[in-house]
C-alpha cells in the first residue's frame, strides 16, 4: 500500500487532474490511497471569502465564491465523467452562500473559518474520485471528518493517532485491498462531535504522513510542481539543485524553517516504522525525486557541509533584558510560562548573561506578551525579520562554520544565531529585506550558484 498525496497545483485543473489520474494508474498495482489538497489558491481564496463577513458586503462575498466555483466548473467541464460531481460541489456551495450572506454583518467565529476553509479539499475530492471513475479506475471518495478526528483547536486541531489508525484500517484499508482507489481529502478533520476542523496550512502533507503510518504504508509519495527537496527554494535560487536523499530530520527542520515543500510535522509520524517519503514533480513524473528517510548518508554530500538553506519571513524578535536572571534559577521557567500561557510558538532562542532574545511568528497574542515579560525585565520588541536556516547532518563535523557564514552574508547583520541541540542546523535572524539575497549569498558559498 502507498499514500499518494497531491498538493494544489497537482489538481489545479483538468490537465493536472489529468496527469494525476496517468500517476495513478501507473501505481494502480501498489494499492494507491490518494489524498488531494484543494486546487492552487482556493483555500488562499476561501479564507478571503470568510475575511469579507464581517465587511456587510454582499456582493463581495457573491463575486469571490463565483470565482472559486467556476475553477471547479471549468475543470469538470473538461473531465469525462464529473457532472453528478460538479452537481454536488455546486449544491454544498450555495448552502455556503446562504450561511455566508447570512453571516456577512458579523466576523466569522474560529468553527466557522475552519468550516468555510475546508470546503476546498472537499471540493477538489469529489472532482478528482468523479474524473479517475471517468477514466477507467475504481476509484471510491471517502471522507476523511469520519477517520481524522482532532481536537477542537480550530485552524491547528492535533489529530487523534489512535482513532485515526483504528478507523483507517477499518475504513480505508479494505477498500485499497479490495483493489479500489480511496480518494480522500488532506488538511481536514472532524472533533468527536463531529465540526469541522483543519490542521494549519500546508496540511495535506501532513494528513498523507498520518495515513501513511497507520496504514503501514511501504511509502508517502508527496506529488508536487518542483522536483523534489532542493539546495534551497528555486523561487529564491534559480539555480538551486534537486536532493537525491534527506533524512527525517533535516526534511523536519527544513519545513520548520521556512520550506514550504513540506508541513513541519510530516516526518512526525513516519519516523518509528522508517517509513520513506518521497517527494516528486508531477509534470514529470520520471524523475527520481528526493527520499527522505532515515538514512541520510545515502548521498555524498561532495564539498558542502550543508545539505539545505531555508527562510521564514514574517518574524519578530522578543528580547528581555533582566540583570537578575544572573545567577538565579527558575527565570527561564518563568519566562516560557509567559509564552505557553500565551499560546505562542517560540522558534529561535539566543541568551547571554543577562539578556535573551526569542522569536514568533504569531503576533496575536504580543501586547499580553510583552506585558507579562515586562514583570521579569526590560522587553523590546524588532519585527519585520527573517530566520535564516542551514541545514545538513554534516552540520556536526564541521567546524568553523559560523565564520565562513558570516562572511558569506556581509554585509547583511546577523542579529541572532543558534545552533541546534541536534547540531544538523545553525539558525540566524536578518533583516527581513535581506532575507532572499542572504540566501542567495550562502548558496554561492556552500554550493557555488545562486
Ligand atoms: P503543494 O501545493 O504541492 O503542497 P507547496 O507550494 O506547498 O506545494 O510547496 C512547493 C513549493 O515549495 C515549491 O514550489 C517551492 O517554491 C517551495 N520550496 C521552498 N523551499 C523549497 C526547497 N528547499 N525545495 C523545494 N521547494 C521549496
Ligand atoms: N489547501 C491547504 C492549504 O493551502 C492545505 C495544503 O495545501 O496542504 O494550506
Ligand atoms: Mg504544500
Amino acid at each position: 500500500m502507498i499514500v499518494a498525496k497531491f498538493g494544489g497545483t497537482s489538481v489545479a485543473d483538468a490537465e493536472a487532474i489529468g496527469r494525476l489520474i496517468e500517476i495513478i494508474r501507473s501505481r494502480a498495482g501498489c494499492q494507491p490511497v490518494v489524498v488531494v489538497s484543494a486546487l492552487a489558491r482556493v483555500t488562499d481564496g476561501l479564507l478571503t471569502l470568510a475575511r469579507q463577513c464581517g465587511s456587510g458586503d454582499g456582493d463581495a462575498i457573491e463575486t469571490s465564491l463565483d470565482a472559486l466555483l467556476e475553477r471547479h466548473e471549468s475543470a469538470a467541464r473538461e473531465l469525462p465523467g464529473c457532472s453528478a460531481a460538479m452537481d454536488s460541489i455546486a449544491a454544498d456551495a450555495a448552502e455556503l452562500r446562504r450561511d455566508l450572506m447570512a453571516a456577512r454583518d458579523r466576523r466569522l467565529s474560529p468553527a466557522e473559518l475552519d468550516g468555510v476553509a475546508g470546503r476546498g479539499e472537499l471540493w477538489s475530492s469529489r472532482l478528482v474520485a468523479a474524473a479517475m471513475a471517468g477514466a477507467g479506475l475504481d476509484a471510491d471518495w471517502v471522507d476523511i471528518r469520519t477517520i481524522l478526528v482532532t481536537d477542537g483547536r480550530f485552524g491547528r486541531a492535533t489529530p487523534y493517532i489512535q482513532v485515526l489508525n483504528q478507523r483507517a484500517r477499518v475504513h480505508l484499508k479494505p477498500i485499497a485491498e479490495a483493489g479500489r482507489i480511496p480518494v480522500t481529502q488532506g488538511f481536514i478533520g472532524a472533533t468527536a462531535t463531529g465540526v469541522p476542523t483543519t490542521l494549519g496550512r500546508g496540511g495535506s502533507d501532513f494528513t498523507a504522513a498520518l495515513l501513511g503510518a497507520a496504514l503501514d504504508a511501504t511509502r508517502v509519495e508527496i506529488w508536487t510542481d518542483v522536483d523534489g527537496l532542493m539546495t534551497a527554494d528555486p523561487r529564491i535560487v534559480p539555480s538551486a539543485r534537486t536532493l537525491f536523499a534527506a533524512s527525517y530530520d533535516e526534511a523536519a527542520e527544513l519545513a520548520t524553517f521556512g520550506a514550504r515543500i513540506l508541513h513541519p510535522a510530516t516526518a512526525l509520524p513516519l519516523v518509528r516504522a522508517g517509513i520513506p517519503i518521497v517527494i516528486l514533480n508531477s509534470r514529470y513524473p520520471e524523475r527520481s525525486g528526493t527520499t527522505i528517510g532515515p538514512q541520510p548518508e545515502l548521498e555524498r554530500l561532495g564539498d558542502s557541509p550543508i545539505r539545505s538553506i531555508s527562510w521564514k519571513q514574517g518574524i519578530t524578535v522578543v528580547n528581555i533584558r533582566a540583570p537578575r536572571m544572573l545567577g538565579t534559577y527558575g527565570f527561564l521557567r518563568a519566562l516560557f510560562e509567559v509564552f505557553e500561557r500565551h499560546e505562542t510558538v517560540v522558534d529561535v532562542l539566543a541568551s547571554g548573561e543577562v539578556s535573551i532574545s526569542i522569536t514568533i511568528e504569531d503576533r496575536s497574542r504580543l501586547d499580553q506578551i510583552t506585558r507579562d515579560l515586562g514583570e521579569l525585565g526590560e522587553v523590546w520588541v524588532e519585527a519585520g525579520r527573517a530566520i535564516i536556516a542551514i541545514v545538513g547532518v554534516g552540520l556536526r563535523h564541521t567546524p568553523g562554520l559560523a565564520g565562513r557564514v558570516f562572511n558569506a552574508v556581509w554585509p547583511a547583520n546577523v542579529e541572532i544565531i543558534s545552533q541546534g541541540a541536534s547540531a544538523i542546523n545553525m539558525t540566524f535572524v536578518v533583516r527581513q529585506e535581506d532575507g532572499p539575497d542572504v540566501v542567495r549569498r550562502l548558496h554561492q558559498e556552500f554550493f557555488g550558484s545562486c
